[in-house]
């Protein structure tokens, strides 16, 4: 038959039929056992998705990555905080935008400023009502030896560390955001060093 100068071949309906037949008989003839199941992609799978570890570093990494700081801070290095806190330092990359206001809820502590005896038994106080695991960082010249203050000022503690112990130290009058964000990655490399067979007094 002719269609546009094309010569096409037209087929029967019975033509059609026997045509289909024949290959489903072929289909029929070639699929008299089941196909093997394809065990391979199973171990493939496996190798892909199973990581082995410790339970250490597990909660290691947990831990370092969900520090939530506590409120404490009783002078001036407090603003760099507040900096390091705001949207251009952004310490919620770190799991850390929720500063709580009680210490049962914190497992860090910022002392972000002067400590005067006065105040001292207070700081103690929020300290040791936080849970553990704890950690501190002492922000600041004052912070770590009572800073401009320690030599004249008999009022000053000099030191945050004559009252709770401190894991990190971070120096300026203030430190900079960047080096309280430096302070923190160093406490979060310390905490991955961690066992859970170890305690700290
Ligand atoms: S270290 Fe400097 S900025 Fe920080 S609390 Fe002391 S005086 Fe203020």
């Amino acid at each position: 038959m002719e269609v546009g100068g094309v010569h096409r071949q037209v087929y029967s309906e019975i033509e059609i039929d026997r045509a289909e037949g024949t290959v489903i008989e072929a289909l029929k003839a070639r699929s008299q056992q089941p196909i093997a199941d394809p065990d391979q992609w199973l171990d493939e799978e496996l190798k892909k998705n199973v990581l082995l570890t410790s339970v250490d570093a597990v909660v290691n990494w947990a831990r370092s990555n969900s520090l939530w700081p506590v409120v404490c801070f009783p002078a001036c290095c407090a603003f760099e905080f507040i900096g390091a806190a705001a949207s251009r330092f952004d310490i919620s990359r770190f799991g850390m935008e929720i500063i709580r206001a009680s210490p049962r809820q914190s497992d860090l502590m910022i002392t972000a400023g002067t400590l005067t005896w006065k105040m001292a038994p207070n700081v103690r106080r929020i300290y040791d009502q936080m849970p553990e695991p704890k950690w501190v960082i002492a922000m600041g010249a004052c912070a770590i030896s009572g800073g401009i203050f320690a030599s004249s000022e008999y009022a000053v503690v000099p030191g945050y560390n004559r009252i709770i112990p401190v894991d990190v130290y971070v120096p300026g009058c203030p430190p900079r955001p960047e080096a309280l964000l430096y302070g923190i990655r160093m406490l979060q490399k310390k905490i991955a060093k961690a066992s859970l067979k170890q305690r700290k007094e």
